[in-house]
């Protein structure tokens, strides 16, 4: 089994974590455009998933989005995923859209 690294950031104290984002400037893959369809959902999320899986402040991030209920992806999570988690934001789309297609 090959050993798996973890890479630990420090953010300064007194800087922001959204500072060292390598999101930023890619605000279209971690918010929908209107009427986005469930396909195209899933192929931009999994585009900003790979974006955050390399993003040195992934924890705060997470953590940021989970405690203020966000919209949008954030931290490698999607609504769906935070809802999942225990984090639920007002009308997770995912959850919504899966219940009302079966
Ligand atoms: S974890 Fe993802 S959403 Fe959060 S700052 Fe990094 S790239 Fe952006």
């Amino acid at each position: 089994m090959a050993a798996v690294e973890s890479i630990r950031f420090e953010v300064p104290i007194g800087h922001d974590w959204r500072e060292h984002g390598v999101c930023k400037g890619r605000t279209n893959l971690f918010f929908p455009p209107r009427a986005e369809r469930p396909q195209a959902r899933m192929r931009r999320e999994a585009q900003a998933r790979l974006l955050c899986s390399t993003c040195p402040v992934q924890a705060p991030c997470q953590e940021f989005a989970r405690g203020n209920h966000e919209y949008g992806f954030w931290g490698g999570e999607s609504e769906e995923d935070r809802h999942l988690a225990g984090y639920t934001v007002a009308a997770p789309i995912g959850v919504r859209a899966r219940a009302g297609a079966s």
